[in-house]
């Protein structure tokens, strides 16, 4: 055993659409990061121009969904109409809100190795009901943190902000490391790490693939790798709020997924739809009814 403050919990294996996962959060005794309520690690895999994540469409309420990629490229599209490829280093921030649907597809031109990860942020209960939208950055900023660069695809870190907005004070940033490197922290966030390559030594810890490492209270996060390392830092201050999470909904209760659910296989107005060409995935039965 590692002598370290460091709570390291393995991720579970998981499939969607045509991937494995490795889902990180949420895990029995810890359901959020702040309000950070989701991580999927999907791949590394092969995708072809024809097919790639295919995840056909599907409803989301009360969350932001936050796709990142290390490798390849992913084609987003929702009910809002939005049809965006993603590449590595860009973000793409869908709010849920009260309701949307989206898909994720091959590209139809990119082909090779597709990994990334997906989070889910929960909305709090001012906006949870509000308005879906959709938002796409090229090009977050990225700031130098020793041997590494961190990219903040959201919130802030070591002094500089995505232009994503999003209703709470948080972090979301990819780390590439290459030896030594140190960036100060929110002593009053909770914070963890997803590695999604390599390997990261923190606080007498190393976390590697297929794990959450949650970190202590800190002020200032020191960080090693002994080869190039990839991973991704999500904080932010605890959510003070009871989720009721099932499959796609983030909600407060069981009623209210219940009558999310039925809006969704009934094909009501609240999801919309997407235009695509891939099948639409029913709800699962709740384990309730
Ligand atoms: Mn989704």
């Amino acid at each position: 055993m590692d002598d370290t403050d460091v709570e390291i919990r393995p991720s579970h294996h998981a499939s969607v659409g045509a991937f494995d996962v490795r889902r990180a959060l949420p895990q029995r005794g810890r359901r959020t990061v702040g309000p950070w309520c989701f991580a999927d690690h999907m791949g590394p895999a092969d995708v072809t121009e024809e097919h790639g994540l295919d995840i056909g469409p599907h409803p989301h309420t009360g969350l932001h969904t936050v796709t990142w990629l290390i490798d390849g490229e992913a084609l987003h599209r929702d009910s809002l109409g939005s049809e965006q490829v993603i590449t590595p280093g860009q973000l793409n921030l869908m709010t849920a809100g009260h309701g949307v649907s989206h898909a994720e597809e091959a590209t139809g031109r990119y082909s090779g190795r597709l990994e990334g990860i997906q989070l889910w942020l929960a909305q709090p209960e001012a906006t949870r009901n509000g308005d879906a939208a959709f938002a796409h950055v090229a090009d977050p900023p990225r700031v130098d943190i020793g041997e590494g660069v961190a990219t903040v695809f959201l919130g802030s870190l070591a002094g500089v902000a995505s232009p994503a907005r999003v209703e709470v004070d948080l972090v979301g940033a990819e780390l590439d490391v290459r030896g030594a490197a140190r960036m100060a922290l929110r002593h009053d966030f909770e914070h963890a790490i997803v590695v999604l390559e390599g390997a990261l030594e923190v606080r007498g810890a190393t976390l590697t693939p297929g794990s959450l490492g949650v970190l202590p209270s800190i002020d200032e996060l020191e960080v090693r790798s002994r080869e190039r390392t990839r991973a991704i830092l999500i904080g932010g201050a605890p959510l003070g709020e009871t989720l009721f999470m099932w499959w796609n909904f983030v909600a407060r209760s069981r009623d209210e997924v219940t009558a999310m659910r039925e809006s969704w296989q009934r094909g009501d107005d609240r999801f919309g739809r997407v235009a695509s060409a891939l099948a639409r995935i029913d709800a699962p039965a709740p384990y309730w009814s």
